[in-house]
């Protein structure tokens, strides 16, 4: 498993690397471009900038993202 955690102060969101194809509909989704796409993986580098809409848990195919207010 090689799942990646990108903690703020009040919420974790976590991405499956395993299950990550790279589809970037998590990039095209948020609104505050929380997601980047590095060497074909989803990063979601800007963690702090969420606004915990819960648009990437729902936009991802593979179902790699979880996120603690989501
Ligand atoms: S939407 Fe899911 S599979 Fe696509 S890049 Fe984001 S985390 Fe990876
Ligand atoms: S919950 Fe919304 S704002 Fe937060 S990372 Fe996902 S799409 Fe972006």
């Amino acid at each position: 498993m090689s799942i990646k955690e990108f903690v703020s102060d009040d919420w974790t969101i976590k991405i499956d690397h395993d299950k990550c194809t790279g589809a970037g509909d998590c990039v095209d989704v948020c609104p505050s471009d929380v997601f980047e796409l590095k060497d074909g993986k989803s990063f979601a580098s800007n963690v702090d900038d969420c606004i915990e809409c819960c648009a990437c848990v729902t936009a991802c195919p593979t179902e790699a993202i979880e996120h603690t207010s989501c």
